[in-house]
């Protein structure tokens, strides 16, 4: 079976190319902007109008004829898609203007767009530059994504088809707790995914770089600094590379937990409910959303039974027995003790069983277990 994925790579533009895709870039934040503007003007921007404006527009502007047409037409489609699903999609705003100091480089090519000659990436009006082939492309790309990250770093990323992988056939269930110290604590031991802290690594050396930013000229009287420019741009070297080592550890750990398992049963975790204190706090917030996310799309690519169980209770739940505790654990509380059975365990490592438990039942809350049957063991047999 086929599957459609992004395969990224770092690209390396000369200093011609580069400000040819920065210019590309300014008139297709030309066109958005003028798209945002139109719809706060009170005219419904759709798809259809908006490529009859850039025709026009085209036909008038040489600066606008100067750039691709497929990048502007790229641009317009995706502002399009992002104002239908600000309209369709709960917590998503309209889109807003794009500032040019704000925003990040994103550029788009379909097929017409661009091609790969002698191993560059040619896009069109001729501007060729080369990748960085860290891996073979397995398929020829249907579109193309070029971005600027907050470093300037330039990086691509290719439409490919490729043969899914065949995940190996895996039998048994296995239950995911999210928490602070450890990112992933499962039914399983072995498949504990404790916080390596990489963030918190870099914290200090972090710290350090922000107290620099403090004494150096930061703007709010006349222009930046450039030593104060060159310390955001270590401190955001820092947290990208912390990103990227959780990441990397995200993906290995994920794959081996697909590759056992045939049901996997998620604690859904909203990062929002924790990420208001520190920032060690946030940092692990991040790496849990990132490894959430890893997991349930290889999951769902894999063709596992993938179950998102809703976090209510799982903790006050007696995994043994699936009486509730009549209060809820402390947070420093390491351990839960069933009243009712007497069942020991590690707090985290039952509320792993209990979400195993609960997506075992074919159900994503531990009320609606309770109510289906009341004290119903874990191998299924019925407590009396
Ligand atoms: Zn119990």
């Amino acid at each position: 079976m086929d599957e459609v994925v992004r395969y990224s790579f770092r690209l390396r533009p000369g200093r011609t190319a580069e400000a040819a895709l920065l210019a590309e870039w300014h008139r297709c934040r030309f066109l958005w902007n003028e798209a945002v503007h139109q719809q706060k003007s009170g005219n419904k921007p759709t798809l259809g109008t908006l490529s009859k404006l850039l025709t026009d527009a085209r036909a008038r502007s040489a600066w606008l004829r100067a750039g691709s047409q497929v990048a502007q037409q790229q641009m317009l489609r995706t502002y399009a898609q992002a104002l239908s699903q600000s309209f369709t999609v709960k917590g998503r705003g309209r889109p807003v203007f794009k500032a040019r100091k704000r925003t990040r480089v994103s550029l788009e090519y379909t097929r017409r767009g661009f091609t790969i000659t002698e191993g560059r990436l040619v896009v069109a009006k001729g501007v060729s530059i080369p990748v960085v082939w860290s891996r073979e492309l397995p398929s020829n790309p249907t579109s193309v994504r070029i971005t600027q990250d907050s470093l300037g770093h330039w990086n691509v990323s290719f439409v490919v088809r490729r043969n899914a992988r065949q995940a190996p056939p895996a039998e048994g269930g296995i239950g995911i707790d999210w928490g602070v110290s450890t990112t992933a604590t499962a039914t399983d031991p072995s498949f504990d995914l404790p916080y390596l802290g990489h963030r918190r690594r870099c914290a200090a050396e972090l710290a350090k770089a922000q107290r620099t930013m403090a004494r150096r000229r930061r703007g709010t009287h006349g222009p930046q600094s450039g030593g104060y420019h060159r310390t955001v741009r270590q401190a955001a070297k820092l947290h990208k590379k912390a990103a990227r080592q959780t990441q990397h550890d995200a993906r290995v750990w994920a794959r081996s937990v697909v590759d056992r398992h045939g049901l996997i049963a998620v604690e859904d975790f909203k990062p929002k409910f924790l990420a208001k204190s520190r920032t060690a706090r946030k940092a692990a917030d991040a790496a849990i959303g990132a490894t959430k996310r890893e997991l349930i799309e290889r999951g769902v690519r894999a063709g596992r039974r993938v179950v998102i169980v809703q976090p209510a209770f799982t903790t006050m739940t007696c995994s043994g027995c699936f009486a509730r505790a009549k209060q809820r654990l402390e947070l420093a509380e390491r351990t839960f003790r069933c009243q009712d059975c007497g069942f020991t365990e590690d707090r985290d490592r039952n509320a792993a069983r209990v979400i195993l438990a609960v997506a075992e039942r074919g159900c994503t809350r531990v009320e609606d277990v309770r109510r289906s049957d009341h004290r119903l063991r874990v191998d299924g047999s019925v407590a009396v």
